[in-house]
């Protein structure tokens, strides 16, 4: 079994939160073990606890458009959620669920070791830096340690607001430099070193 598996295998036997209870699925995650780009989502809905896949549905069939509007797709990236679990009837994460699942998102992201990861909506954002708005923080380029982020928006909120989803399609399209920038300043992949207390100084923010 390699790491990324048998921490599927933990994953989908979770104990640690309530949503252990109601779950149908656990949703670990899933793409190339070695993607340049990790994309975090919020946590399942309703066909990614049946199916055990990540965004499987409509805003799923979304992210798939705009993968492909960059030219690459699902097989080639890595997604993922804050939650691997479903919150009841789609609601909010709570933050001790968000706590107990943090050690598996950190793993992954040390396991894959990404070159870059993009946030998708306003829970993944505040899980690396919680005091931001993503109204603020999207389509920004940032650093955090060694690790480069870009914000943008969820898509099932860019999905229903009109005005969202144009906004959304632009962000994804500054992905492809976004990417290009964290290639050239991470020539030698270091460790990732991701904390939610980090603040990043102001002159590594806004880097695109
Ligand atoms: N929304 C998310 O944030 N994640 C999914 O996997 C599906 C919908």
């Amino acid at each position: 079994m390699t790491e990324l598996e048998s921490l599927y295998a933990a994953i989908k036997a979770c104990p640690d939160c309530d949503l252990c209870k109601t779950r149908t699925k656990a949703v670990p995650g899933e793409g190339s073990p070695t993607a340049e780009i990790m994309l975090v989502g919020e946590g399942p809905g309703y066909n990614e606890d049946q199916q055990g896949r990540p965004f499987v549905g409509a805003a799923g069939k979304f992210l798939d458009e705009l993968l492909a509007s960059i030219g690459t797709r699902r097989s080639e990236v890595y997604i993922t959620n804050v939650l691997k679990c479903r919150p009841p009837n789609n609601r909010d994460p709570l933050p001790n669920e968000v706590e107990a699942c943090r050690k598996y998102l950190l793993r992954q992201i040390e396991l894959i070791r990404p070159r870059l990861i993009v946030t998708l909506g306003r829970f993944s954002l505040a899980w690396f830096f919680p005091r931001d708005s993503i109204g603020k923080a999207h389509g920004q380029l940032r650093r955090l340690g060694n690790q480069y982020l870009y914000h943008v928006y969820h898509p099932a909120a860019a999905l229903h607001a009109g005005n969202l989803r144009k906004v959304i399609q632009e962000d994804f399209a500054r992905i492809p430099a976004a990417l290009e920038k964290a290639r050239e300043s991470q020539a030698a992949a270091m460790p990732v070193a991701v904390s939610v207390a980090a603040e990043p100084a102001p002159e590594q923010m806004r880097l695109l």
